[in-house]
């Protein structure tokens, strides 16, 4: 297992901006922290909305040269990036966990996920033919993918490398001048794929990166130059973006939080299923959108519980299982802990107080496997987005009454049915409602091009963020018709 390897200096991060790395007029210096001790290990800029507009004003500049460039032309760039992602690949799993507090392992398997990402959209230029047909004799339809312009994406703390690839190359590849504006968290990853994008060629301008918080994100939103906004984060702010962009006429897709239910009935096999709830609730120490966070238990399932429990109670709480992002997010998880007690849970597996051996992570923000039993649906740990690795377990009779508490939750991201039974299996992938479901997979990604997108206040907008449909949101469909005919009679629409 590699451990992380911190960052030896304190870096300050800068805006790319017009293709020149600068920090913006005026603005404040957030510090960086690394959860995994507490250091400081770089800086960020929150950028005035006067340093957003100066992004905005370059990649508007920018649009028109990128939009005329042809798509293999815009490929061969976006191939070499691909390259340098691949080839930068362990500096950038370091880095990303560093700042992320997630394992190097897991840093490096999410920018492997955007690598897949860059794939598709490198398949464009062969695989994304458009469309036309003779729709009456001598006249023909077609259609056109056009770029929008200038675009932005505004992404979360727990993936700085995969979340940003989920947009950005995409939204180049098609056309648009992109701004990425990542999570003042971690933006230590997303000017490094800045600098890797630089490295690569792209035109300046073509690409930005912008760095702050709250007013940083409105500005962004508000301008009237930016034409569509891709955003993850939780659903509070997520609905909130999705208002004010598309309030104001933009396009805006808003993925948000995430209380993920995995069903279990006693047919399930018990090693795969124990071993596959662990690894969702823990992975990432719980930092995953896709995490489990409710096991609802059918029946009797008391031995794959045991050996729930027994698993996690092995895992080691330090750099092999990641940190909690921040000290506020661990206080916020061993209060709801705390408060799930009060309301009647049994904390069967309690991770609050656990830390790694030695002084290196004593800084650190750490939280162990924690699994609560007899935990109600109206309790608030059983409804709210904790974000930690923390599960629930609800006991249920029947797969129907599962189905009902999990039909009740707000948010729509993934479910999961741990069962042998193909009827059972079914029963789940029809009557779940969400946008991504599990058979025996604890954590359900789907792979490209499946596109990747939940439902209900997990996602505010139509379309998903990745695949076939994230083509429909960075770009307008265009539609000619052309006739070339001299025939005059009739209308050619008879
Ligand atoms: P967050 O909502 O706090 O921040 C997300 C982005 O919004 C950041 O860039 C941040 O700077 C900005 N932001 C924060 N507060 C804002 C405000 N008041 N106004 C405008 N912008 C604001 O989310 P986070 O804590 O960074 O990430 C964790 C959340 O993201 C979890 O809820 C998780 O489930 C969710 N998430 C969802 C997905 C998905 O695919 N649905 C994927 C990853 C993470």
């Amino acid at each position: 297992m590699s451990f992380v390897q911190l960052p030896e200096s304190v870096t300050t991060c800068r805006n790319l901006v017009g293709g020149e790395w600068l920090v913006p007029r005026d603005a404040s210096l957030l510090d960086i922290h690394s959860p995994y001790t507490g250091g400081v290990i770089g800086r960020v800029p929150l950028t005035p909305a006067e340093g957003v507009a100066q992004a905005v004003e370059a990649a508007r500049a920018a649009a028109p040269g990128w939009r005329a460039t042809s798509l293999r032309e815009r490929t061969t760039l976006m191939s070499r990036f691909r390259h340098l992602l691949e080839s930068n690949l362990d500096r950038l799993s370091h880095l990303a966990a560093s700042e992320a507090g997630k394992t190097v392992a897991e840093a490096r398997a999410g920018l492997l996920k955007g690598i897949e990402v860059c794939d598709f959209a490198l398949s464009l230029q062969n695989l994304d033919t458009g469309g036309g047909m003779e729709v009456s004799r001598g006249v023909s339809c077609e259609f056109r993918r056009e770029p929008l312009g200038v675009v932005a994406g505004i992404t979360p703390f727990n993936f700085p490398g995969m979340v940003p690839l989920w947009m950005f190359p995409i939204a180049v590849t098609v056309g648009n001048a992109f701004i990425l504006k990542p999570s003042e968290k971690v933006p230590l990853t997303a000017c490094a794929m800045g600098e890797l994008m630089v490295e690569a060629g792209i035109p300046r301008g073509v690409f930005s990166v912008v760095h702050g918080g709250r007013e940083t994100v409105e500005a962004l939103v508000a301008h009237p130059d930016v034409r569509a906004v891709g955003f993850v984060g939780s659903s509070a702010v997520a609905r909130r973006v999705y208002a004010e962009g598309s309030a104001q006429g933009k396009r805006v897709l808003a993925l948000g939080g995430a209380k993920n239910h995995l069903i279990v009935v006693p047919d399930a096999d018990e090693a795969l299923t124990a071993q596959s709830v662990v690894d969702s609730f823990t992975g990432c120490a719980g930092q995953r959108c896709m995490a489990a966070s409710v096991l609802l238990a059918v029946g009797d399932v008391q031995h794959i519980i045991e050996q729930v429990r027994e698993r996690a109670s092995r895992m080691e709480v330090g750099p092999g299982m990641g940190a909690i992002i921040d000290r506020a997010s661990l206080t916020r998880l061993e209060t709801a802990i705390a408060a799930a007690e009060r309301a009647g849970a049994r904390v069967l597996l309690d991770g609050r107080g656990k830390k790694p051996a030695g002084e290196k992570w004593a800084g650190g923000y750490w939280l162990g496997p924690t699994i609560l039993d007899g935990v109600r649906p109206d309790m608030e740990a059983a409804q709210r987005e904790l974000f930690g690795p923390v599960m629930s377990i609800v006991r249920v009779p029947t797969l129907s009454a599962a189905l009902e508490v999990e039909n009740a939750s707000p948010y729509g991201n993934a479910a999961s049915i741990f069962t042998t039974n193909g009827a059972v299996a079914q029963a789940v992938v029809e009557g779940a409602r969400v946008g991504m479901v599990g058979v025996n997979v604890g954590v359900p990604v789907p792979r490209e091009p499946f596109s990747f997108g939940g439902t209900g206040e997990s996602k505010f907008g139509h379309g998903d963020i990745t695949g076939a449909s994230s083509l429909g949101f960075w770009t307008d469909l265009k539609k000619v018709t052309r006739k070339w005919t001299s025939r005059t009679d009739g209308s050619w629409m008879s």
